[in-house]
């Protein structure tokens, strides 16, 4: 389903929260997804092929019914921002991306399935540093948005 996708400049990330694509993935479990996979947020869902798009969808189909069964589960990048990552010990970081300007939780070292195909439409310079709610940022950088604009 996901190869078919209309819009083949799409991202990985961008395309996880289209409920016409899957539904059930919350932002939560979308970022761990994406980190399971090692699959870079930006890449272009264009990008993956027939099997990959089978195990992104098996994978999300195993942690959306453990969801149901271990209520402990552990998140890898999730509201880890600052932290190192469990695989590579790089840091885990967030930035926002896509028109709702959604949190993304990732890891810039070791989700680098497919990086070289991602869309330049975003750029990590939005990286919240550690230490600052993702909340909080992007009301200050709305903020400041509106500044310059007005
Ligand atoms: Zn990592």
């Amino acid at each position: 389903m996901i190869v078919n996708y209309q819009e083949a400049d799409a991202t990985i990330a961008e395309v996880l929260l289209d409920q016409r694509v899957m539904r059930g993935i919350g932002n939560v479990f979308r970022c761990e997804l994406l980190w399971t996979c090692e699959l870079h947020p930006w890449a272009k869902v264009s990008s993956l092929n027939r099997d990959e798009c089978r195990e992104l969808v098996s994978i999300a189909a195993e942690m959306l019914q453990s969801r149901h069964t271990s209520h402990d589960r552990t998140l890898a990048v999730y509201g880890r921002h600052g932290k190192n990552c469990e695989r590579c010990n790089g840091q885990v970081r967030v930035t926002h991306h896509g028109e709702a300007n959604r949190v993304l939780y990732w890891c810039a070292d070791c989700q680098n399935r497919h990086a070289g195909t991602s869309s330049s439409r975003y750029v990590t310079e939005h990286d919240t540093p550690p230490g600052v709610h993702p909340a909080e940022f992007i009301y200050l950088s709305e903020l400041e948005q509106a500044r310059k604009s007005g």
